[in-house]
């Protein structure tokens, strides 16, 4: 069998270096989400997440994220004998992951370990041992076609180290010379920081609430969100790539040429080369002849002089509805059009640039 290493460096999630090896302890991973298989869960741990084992295995591979001597966190007892004296196995259930494929990579790993550690059958224990929790949920109910029992007896009958052990040694931690893990690190190293999810949406002012999340989930194709681990990388980076490309894309309209054009025209304003031209002049904007960078700089200043004239007018977009209902008008669209009209404020409709125009009319009246 094959062990690539993709070795975690700090020790900040375990409980130290001392582990004597004296029992294993199978988990899965409870990540039924595609894709979630053993390098999902061995970035998971790359970029540090809070919990850690030592291996994970699915129907392809075995990746080792700790030295065997380490004390991982993931069994629920504490400073126990689970946490510290065992090693830990996280056999992964995604739902494109051959289960029992991945049983088999599972044990020949665990036999491989009972021998270089010298662990009897015995204290080969599921999580359930120490902490009472239903783990690991399939071997122990036999959902998938095999049972704990079965597993304990292919453990008995594997081959006692026949097979040779490949080693392939750890690929993230050595540097940037390999391309493939560390390509996939920058990503996720902010993903993983303390369950950034939730951190990267409050940071960019999204409803990070659960529910949201779920529903955001169902809209990236990830089924059964159940908030775990490895689902909120696949949303996070999901989110990310999308919210990437928007920003981008609102900045780019921004600079446009023609948007000040469409700018001006949303704000109910005449956009035509002469009043533009003259805008541009009231704004010191010289020789103004529609350049690209004209129509930034005086979009801009179009913008700023909007909200700075803003407050000093009064003037909120909709007020023009409440200042008629004070003074008991008739505040309705038809009525407004008709006074609009009168004030000689053609093709009314109702922008709020148009507004603003017709309640200083009004006012003045
Ligand atoms: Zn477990």
């Amino acid at each position: 069998m094959t062990i690539k290493q993709q070795l975690v460096s700090t020790r900040s999630n375990t409980y130290g270096e001392s582990n004597p090896c004296n029992y294993i302890t199978i988990h899965e991973t409870a990540n039924y989400s595609k894709g979630a298989g053993a390098q999902v869960h061995a970035n998971l741990q790359s970029n540090g997440y809070s919990a850690s084992w030592h291996y994970q295995v699915d129907d392809k591979a075995v990746i080792q994220s700790f030295p065997d001597n380490v004390q991982c966190w993931h069994a629920g007892d504490g400073r126990g004998k689970g946490n510290l004296e065992s090693i830990a196995i996280e056999i992964c259930v995604n739902l494109d992951s051959d289960f029992k494929k991945a049983v088999e990579n599972a044990v020949e790993l665990v036999k491989n370990l009972m021998i270089k550690h010298n662990i009897p059958l015995n204290k080969v224990v599921q999580h359930n041992h120490w902490s009472g929790k239903d783990c690991p949920h399939n071997l122990r109910n036999g959902y998938k076609g095999v049972n704990w029992n079965t597993f304990i007896d292919f453990v008995k009958r594997a081959p006692n180290g026949n097979k040779p052990v490949t080693v392939m040694p750890s690929t993230t931690e050595k540097g940037p010379a390999q391309s493939k893990p560390s390509a996939s690190k920058p990503i996720q190293t902010t993903t993983m920081k303390s369950e950034s999810i939730v951190d990267w949406m409050k940071a960019n002012k999204m409803d990070s609430s659960y529910a949201n999340r779920a529903t955001l989930a169902a809209q990236q194709g990830i089924k059964d969100y159940k908030g775990t681990a490895a689902q909120n990388i696949t949303l996070l980076s999901k989110l990310k790539k999308e919210y990437k490309p928007k920003t981008t894309t609102s900045k780019s309209e921004t600079i446009k040429s023609g948007s000040v054009v469409d700018y001006m025209n949303s704000e109910g304003m005449n956009s035509s080369f002469a009043n533009r031209k003259k805008l541009a002049g009231q704004y010191g904007i010289k020789n103004y002849s529609g350049t690209a960078a004209q129509n930034i700089t005086l979009l801009n200043k179009l913008k700023n002089s909007k909200s700075v004239s803003k407050p000093k007018n009064e003037v909120k977009t909709n007020s023009i509805v409440d200042w008629m209902k004070t003074n008991h008008m008739d505040s309705s669209y038809t009525n407004r059009a008709k006074l609009a009209q009168k004030y000689g404020i053609s093709g009314y409709k109702g922008t709020a640039a148009q507004n603003i125009v017709l309640l200083n009319k009004l006012k003045d009246k």
